[in-house]
């Protein structure tokens, strides 16, 4: 897996280009930085004006500090008890839904003198981590008066951002809306809302508030077809292999596990030392690779650490001649989205799919790609150094 962090450079360069003035990014690098590696994407993503990065739980968060990674961090998602010590000394900032967890980091922190940065999480309709928006005004005046924990935030998530039908996110918008009226009422000042992932940042300027979270954008991978453009931001990862072995094949023979694929003629086929092990999709004579910058189909059931094509129309394809999985090769290109259609899943889980098995190499092409974003990237001629 080949990483490009001049494009990812570029990437955020544009985000921030597009964004208003005075609007803060937050990084989303949770879950490995959907598999791009945390610590190389906050890396590119603080240099290039994001203020604060967001991951999902402890260990996520201790990678960053021990990689001596200074900004702020926002752990999502609701703390155990025993996490707070962990998260005090880590200097993190606090997601909190329920009265309790706010409590219990609230006596810890008082007792070490110490104020917790706490973002209150909302639940305007995604109906999971959150208090009710209903039920959220008690919740936020007891943070507020709380000595051990400083509240800085408040934020929600939408669970239709990305699609046409934005009726569902201007129902949650109203509603986080009508609560931060009453805060205001109540005279609590929060300096930092947000409600925004990369679908609402696209879609939502309305809701851009203080700050957006965004992490599958960034890498170039948009959340769905229909969301808005910006013009330049290009993928970042590209997924390579190569022939491990080109052979005929007979009519009538067949290929793979559970004798899915049997030759209608004399085929030439390519067996790739890939399989589901990998990452990629476990698929049954459905998808293609690109050889020589050509589709070539995917035959029979691939296996943990095999899948074979069928390389008939491409003569020119040799042992060891690289292959691409996902991303481009002359004029084609795979997408995230052509493999979560194969893999019966979204982008996301193809992105974070990519096994810790595969090497993933950093190219970095920064200052020359920053400044000609316009240029595609070289396709690099070698892999797994
Ligand atoms: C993962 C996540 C995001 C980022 O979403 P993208 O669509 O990848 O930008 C934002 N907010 C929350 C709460 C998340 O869990």
């Amino acid at each position: 897996m080949e990483i490009d962090l001049g494009r990812l450079a570029a990437n955020f360069r544009l985000i921030r280009e597009d964004s208003p003035a005075g609007l803060e990014i937050g990084s989303v690098v949770k879950d490995n930085g959907y598999g791009f590696g945390a610590v190389a994407v906050a890396n590119v993503a603080l240099g290039r004006g994001a203020g604060r990065l967001l991951v999902s739980n402890l260990d996520e968060a201790a990678e960053l500090r021990d990689a001596g990674v200074s900004a702020p961090i926002l752990l999502m998602g609701e703390r155990m008890e025993a996490e707070l010590p962990a998260c005090l000394e880590l200097n993190l900032t606090l997601a909190v839904g329920e009265l309790a967890v706010a409590e219990a980091a609230n006596r810890l922190a008082e007792s070490l003198g110490l104020a917790l940065a706490v973002h209150v999480k909302i639940d305007t309709g995604m109906g999971r981590y959150g208090v009710r928006w209903s039920e959220a005004l008690g919740l936020l005046e007891s943070v507020n008066s709380m000595p051990g924990l400083r509240l800085e935030g408040l934020f929600s998530h939408f669970p239709m951002s990305d699609e046409s039908d934005k009726s569902f996110a201007f129902e949650q918008i109203g509603r986080f809306q009508a609560l931060n009226g009453e805060l205001e009422q109540a005279g609590i000042i929060v300096p930092c809302r947000h409600l925004c992932n990369s679908g609402g940042f696209l879609d939502l300027p309305d809701a851009h508030l203080d700050m957006v979270r965004i992490g599958l954008l960034p890498l170039g991978v948009y959340p769905s077809k229909v969301c808005r453009r910006i013009p330049g931001v290009e993928p970042v990862g590209t997924v390579k292999t190569r022939l491990a072995v080109v052979k005929k094949i007979h009519k009538g023979d067949n290929v793979g596990y559970g004798l899915r694929y049997q030759a209608p003629g004399e085929r030439r086929i390519g067996v790739l030392p890939v399989g589901y092990g990998d990452g990629y999709p476990r698929v049954r004579n459905q998808g293609h690779v690109l050889v020589h910058g050509k589709r070539a189909p995917v035959i029979g059931a691939n296996a943990m650490d095999s899948t074979m094509v069928d390389l008939t129309a491409i003569p020119e394809a040799d042992a060891w001649d690289e292959v691409v999985l996902m991303g481009r090769q002359g004029e084609s290109e795979i997408t995230p989205h052509d493999l979560a259609a194969w893999k019966g899943t979204v982008s996301y889980e193809v992105l974070t799919g990519w096994r810790s098995r595969l090497p993933r190499v950093y190219l970095d092409s920064a200052s020359a790609q920053e400044d000609s974003i316009q240029a595609k990237p070289e396709p690099a001629g070698s892999i797994g150094v």
